[in-house]
């Protein structure tokens, strides 16, 4: 959806207050902060940049607004912001804390429940989206296969018990000799047939093999994480931080 509205005109901002209008005829701006070279005000949509799309002129606002809180609280506006776009970090999760269940749930997707036609046309500004109650949000919650949650491997941790091995439902764990990956993918107990999924290797281990794991395979079930007795396997989560005036959002 193009956010072309209309030509914006400056004609109403004095020289003498500092503001520089710039190429066809929009203020001169920094690309990061969206503040002009006045400092303290800022620009954004198709009055920053030019005409763009309505997610750009969002995505501005969004900046300027960063910029805005930085600037009230004294801050750097360039030292003090994230970088836009996603942030990633990991979270460690101990061995207890899965917040989700080992078991593939088919469970089909729960519609949102909405208030009736009759009553949603009788008046604009009915809300028509109900929401979920209580039973049917953590049913729908549970459907969540969770894929923001990885397996790490530690090898100093791990003791070759092959605990996690007789575990694996889908047999894709492997302690086995190091090779070249063509033929370590054909050496695993279910060869790796899949070349755009990688194989996770780690180690040297203490008897001098090597932890292979393909990932074409792996449900992120979690249960290698339970079964194993030192803590060499780890579910960890990725949390994604998105820039926002005033802190952080996590996703
Ligand atoms: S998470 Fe599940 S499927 Fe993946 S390696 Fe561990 S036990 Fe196997
Ligand atoms: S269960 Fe843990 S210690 Fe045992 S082989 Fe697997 S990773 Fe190593």
């Amino acid at each position: 959806m193009l956010a072309i509205g209309q030509d914006p005109v400056f004609p109403w901002i004095e020289p003498e207050l500092g503001i520089e209008i710039g190429k066809w005829e929009l203020p001169v701006l920094d690309p990061v902060t969206f503040e002009s070279t006045r400092p303290g005000v800022f620009f954004g949509g198709d009055a920053a940049l030019g005409a763009n799309n309505i997610v750009s002129a969002a995505a501005h606002g969004n900046a300027a607004a960063i910029s805005i809180d930085l600037y009230c609280q004294g801050k750097d506006l360039h030292q003090d912001r994230l970088p836009p776009g996603l942030n990633l970090s990991s979270q460690k999760m101990g061995l207890h804390e899965w917040i989700y269940e080992n078991d593939y749930d088919g469970t089909q997707r729960l519609v949102v429940p909405h208030v009736r036609k009759s009553v949603a046309l009788a008046n604009i500004a009915t809300e028509v989206e109900l929401g979920y109650d209580i039973k049917r949000a953590c049913e729908e919650a549970e459907r969540c296969l969770n894929c923001d949650v990885q397996t790490v491997f530690t090898p100093k941790l791990c003791i070759e018990c092959d605990a996690c091995v007789d575990i694996c439902p889908m047999d894709c764990i492997n302690f086995i000799v190091d090779g070249e990956e063509d033929e370590l993918r054909a050496r695993l107990r279910v060869p790796a047939t899949n070349l755009d999924q990688d194989v996770y290797v780690d180690g040297p281990l203490a008897t001098g093999r090597i932890m292979a794991k393909d990932e074409n395979l792996c449900l992120h079930c979690g249960l290698c994480a339970e079964r194993c007795p030192t803590g060499a396997w780890d579910m960890q989560k990725s949390v994604i931080h998105l820039p926002q005036a005033g802190g952080l959002c996590h996703e």
